[in-house]
C-alpha cells in the first residue's frame, strides 16, 4: 500500500497519520482538514480554554512534526466527494488518489429546530469557543440550552467566573444518555451550589432578543444564548458514497466499511459493542484515539484483533471530576457506593463504573472491565463498597 489518505484532521485522524508512521508505514499519508489550522484538542474548549484564552496550550502537534514525520497536512479543505470505483477523494477542486482510505469525520452540532436558534451560539470548534470567550468578557446572564457534558461544563466555568447562569435541560435528569440517575442528581447538586438555576422536563420553545422561553411558558432573561443540545454524525460523504450508514458509518469490529479500502473511526463511526455486540458510536478522544491505532496495526499487518478496548470518558465541572469507565445500557442497575460511586450493572455482570474525584477506583475499574465478565459477587469479595446507599 502506498497512499492513504485521512479525511478529517481532528484526534482520530491526526492519531490515525501518528500511529501509521509508528507502526512503520512508509507511504504518503495525507490528512486533510476542513478547519484552518493545526489538529488540536477540543475538550479544553469547554474547561480550561474559557478561562486562559490559550489557543496554542490546545495544539495536538507542533508545525514541525508533520514535515519531520513526512505527514502531508492539509488544513482548511473540506473533502467533498469519494469516487470509490476510481479510489479519490475530490477536495474542491483538488483530486487525491488513495489505496485505503480513514473517514474521521467526527460530528457537527445539532441545532433544534426552535424559533430564534441563530441567536444562540455553539461550542464545537476553537473559533465558536473563542466567539463565546468574547462574549463573557463583561458579567453577563447566560442560559444554556443542553444539560449534557458540554453544557454542564460551560454552565460551571461560566458560573465560576461570577456570570449569572440557568439550564434549561428538555429530559427528565442532567447527562441523561451518558450517567446514572444518581449521578445525574449529584450533578444537578454542584451547579445548584455554584449558584445556577437548572430547569428539566424543559424544551426551550424559542430564542428571543432576550433570552430564552420554556414550553411551559416560562421565560429566561439572557445575554448570552448556548446551545449544547447534543451532535449528529458528518456520515454525508460515505452516504453520498452508498455505503452503509446507521446514526453514523457503520463498520466491523476491525473499523472496516463495506468497502475493504476504506474505514472510519471516532465520532463518525457506528461499531459492534464488544461486550454486547449492539452498534454503538461513541464521542470520546478515548474511542477516536484507540480506533485510530487499531486501524494503523491492521494496515500495517501488526495486528488483525478486533476491537475491545474498555470505554471510559471524563467530564470536569468546576471541582468534580467525573470519569466514567465502561458503557452502561439505559436500563442498566445502578449501585452507589458511600463514597459516591455509581456501579452498574446489566443483569448481574458489571457494565460501568462512574464515579467523582476517584482516580483509583476509575482506573481499578477500567482494569477489571478489561478482564473477565465481573459478577456482584465477586466485587463484593474483592472488598468493593457496592451498595451502600
Ligand atoms: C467542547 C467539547 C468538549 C469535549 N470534552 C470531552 C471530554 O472531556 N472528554 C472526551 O473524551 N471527549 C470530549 N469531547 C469529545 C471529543 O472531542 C471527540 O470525541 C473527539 O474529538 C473525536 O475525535 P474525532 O477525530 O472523531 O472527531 P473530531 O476531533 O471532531 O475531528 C473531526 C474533524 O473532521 C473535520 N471534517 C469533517 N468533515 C470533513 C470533511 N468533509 N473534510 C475535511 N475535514 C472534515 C472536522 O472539521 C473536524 O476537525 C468534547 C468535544 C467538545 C466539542
Amino acid at each position: 500500500m502506498e497512499n492513504i489518505v485521512i479525511a478529517g484532521a481532528g484526534q482520530g485522524g491526526l492519531q490515525a497519520a501518528i500511529s501509521l508512521r509508528q507502526d512503520g508505514f512508509t507511504g504518503r499519508i495525507t490528512l486533510i482538514g476542513g478547519e484552518k489550522g493545526l489538529p488540536y484538542q477540543r475538550p479544553p474548549l469547554s474547561k480550561t480554554y474559557l478561562k486562559s484564552g490559550d489557543a496554542a496550550a490546545l495544539r495536538l502537534r507542533p508545525a514541525t512534526f508533520f514535515a519531520k514525520s513526512d505527514i502531508e497536512l492539509i488544513d482548511g479543505l473540506w473533502v467533498d466527494h469519494i469516487d470509490r470505483k476510481a479510489q479519490i477523494v475530490q477536495a474542491g477542486d483538488r483530486v487525491f488518489p488513495y489505496d485505503h482510505l480513514i473517514l474521521a469525520t467526527g460530528t457537527r452540532n445539532l441545532r433544534p429546530p426552535i424559533p430564534g436558534r441563530d441567536r444562540a451560539l455553539d461550542l464545537r470548534t476553537l473559533e465558536d469557543a473563542s466567539r463565546l470567550r468574547a462574549a463573557l468578557e463583561r458579567p453577563k446572564r447566560c442560559a444554556v440550552i443542553g444539560g449534557g457534558f458540554i453544557g454542564l461544563e460551560f454552565a460551571a466555568v461560566a458560573a465560576l467566573l461570577g456570570h449569572a447562569v440557568t439550564i434549561a435541560e428538555a429530559a427528565p435528569r442532567l447527562m441523561a444518555r451518558a450517567v446514572s440517575p444518581a449521578m445525574s442528581e449529584q450533578f444537578r447538586a454542584l451547579h445548584h451550589d455554584l449558584g445556577t438555576a437548572t430547569y428539566l422536563n424543559a424544551p426551550v420553545t424559542e430564542v428571543t432578543e432576550d433570552g430564552i422561553t420554556l414550553q411551559d411558558g416560562t421565560v429566561i432573561s439572557a445575554d448570552v444564548v448556548l446551545v449544547a443540545a447534543g451532535v449528529r454524525p458528518n456520515t454525508q460523504l460515505a452516504e453520498a458514497a452508498c455505503l452503509p450508514v446507521d446514526n453514523g458509518i457503520v463498520v466491523d469490529a476491525c473499523l472496516l466499511t463495506q468497502d475493504p479500502a476504506i474505514s472510519a473511526l471516532g465520532d463518525c463511526a457506528v461499531f459492534p459493542d464488544p461486550n454486547t455486540g449492539r452498534p454503538i458510536r461513541l464521542e470520546s478522544v478515548q474511542a477516536a484515539t484507540d480506533h485510530a491505532r487499531l486501524i494503523a496495526r491492521r494496515i500495517t499487518g501488526k495486528s488483525c484483533d478486533p476491537y475491545a478496548a474498555v470505554p471510559w470518558f471524563w467530564s470536569d465541572q468546576a471541582d468534580a471530576k467525573l470519569q466514567i469507565a465502561g458503557l452502561a445500557g439505559p436500563d442498566d442497575e445502578a449501585l452507589t457506593g458511600a463514597d459516591g460511586t455509581v456501579w452498574r450493572f446489566a443483569g448481574d455482570r458489571l457494565s460501568a463504573v462512574e464515579t467523582v474525584n476517584n482516580a483509583k477506583t476509575h482506573m481499578q475499574a477500567r482494569k477489571r472491565l478489561a478482564g473477565a465478565p465481573i459478577d456482584r459477587a465477586s466485587l463484593v469479595a474483592a472488598g468493593m463498597d457496592i451498595n451502600a446507599v
